[in-house]
């Protein structure tokens, strides 16, 4: 937004009316004093000729002079202005003698000092996220890295020979490079989500089959929570997705219902056609539940509502921050509501093929 604008600014086309007319009367008046002291024989009419030409004559200097002045000074400017919001060089822009030239090239400059701030406020803002990113992923690698360091170490100081611990420690090297593999697999998808290098291919594709599929996938995982998986989408429903995308999403959401999920509980897959053309989909469990103040911040990257839980249960921290992308992608929205102690419920919305 440009600041106020109406300054009291004369039009160099005014100013040299003022100093001619100025000029002029100086000139007439200074003519018939003379007449008048002298006693000349020149009528007033002669007087009067005079401060005419005079004022002519002022006029055309100060019109000669306040463009020189303009072209020399207010049109650099104005260039200047010009090609640095361009980015690009040219001619600058005609300046109207008639118009009020300062008060232009004071919108201009303000115009153009406020697009700066802006763009200043957003490349802060993106160096705090970059820091903090870095900083959050570089912290999120750490503890599987010093885990395996940590179990190598005991092995090649005699643990190997130990029948008792080396296969458990092995295992669980091997449990920290899968989290590892899987941090940077979940950066390697979000950065691609990001750059848009990541294409949607939209296309009619049955809810209840890719639902399917994915509680097959993830029943092995349940199945040693001791947690049942059900889809209520019995009959064919025809969404408008990209079933890759969409899979990795029920992959993830279904993965976290069972990891905060509790035993003997149970994770529910439901969906409901809406207004509009649309499907309301939902996952809910009935496990641990998440406290409404996380809420709002759930969907961010590496944001996790107990520092430890999620850890040991070996997520990125990058699951919900993908989920949300690949809804974003899609043009549609997802919300969660959630009661501590009885279950999470995320419902999101796709678009009827
Ligand atoms: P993570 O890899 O830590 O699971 P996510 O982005 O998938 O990362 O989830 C972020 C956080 O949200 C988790 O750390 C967990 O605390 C919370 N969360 C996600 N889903 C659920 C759920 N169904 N029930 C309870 N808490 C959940």
């Amino acid at each position: 937004m440009a600041a106020d604008r109406s300054i009291d600014t004369l039009t160099p086309r005014q100013v040299a009316l003022v100093a001619a007319a100025f000029v002029g009367i100086l000139v007439g008046m200074l003519a018939i004093v003379l007449v008048l002291r002298l006693d000349a024989a020149i009528s007033v009419w002669w007087c009067l000729l005079l401060a005419a030409v005079a004022f002519g004559a002022a006029y055309l200097v100060v019109m000669v002079a306040l463009e020189r002045f303009i072209n020399a000074r207010i049109r650099l400017l104005f260039r200047m202005v010009h090609d640095l919001k361009t980015d690009r060089g040219g001619s600058a822009p005609v300046v109207d003698m008639s118009t009020d030239v300062l008060g232009q090239v004071q919108a201009t400059v303000e115009d153009w000092a406020q697009e700066k701030r802006t763009e200043i406020t957003e490349l802060r803002e993106r160096e705090q996220f970059r820091r903090e990113f870095i900083g959050n992923l570089s912290h999120e690698l750490k503890t599987p890295i010093f885990n395996i360091q940590g179990y190598i170490l005991t092995l090649l100081e005699g643990g190997l020979e130990d029948p008792k611990v080396n296969r458990d420690f092995l295992e669980r090297a091997a449990r920290g490079t899968d989290r590892l593999t899987k941090i940077v697999e979940d950066m390697d998808l979000i950065a691609k989500l990001e750059s848009g290098v990541m294409e949607m291919t939209l296309e009619p594709t049955d809810l209840s089959d890719l639902v399917n599929d994915e509680l097959a996938d993830a029943s092995r995982h349940a199945k040693e929570k001791g947690i049942i998986l059900r889809s209520e989408i019995t009959e064919p429903l025809m969404v408008q997705c990209d079933p890759g995308r969409m899979a990795q999403l029920f992959m993830n959401l279904l993965n976290n219902a069972i990891n905060y999920g509790r035993p003997g509980g149970s994770v529910v897959v439901r969906a409901f056609t809406v207004e509009g053309g649309q499907v309301l989909v939902e996952v809910s469990d009935n496990g641990i539940g998440i406290a409404p103040e996380h809420l709002p911040r759930l969907f961010e990257r590496f944001y996790r509502v107990g520092k430890s839980r999620a850890r040991n249960e070996g997520g990125s921290g990058l699951g919900l921050a993908i989920v949300k992308h690949i809804i974003d992608a899609h043009g549609q929205s997802i919300t969660v509501r959630s009661t501590e102690g009885e279950g999470t419920v995320f419902a999101f919305t796709l678009k009827r093929a």
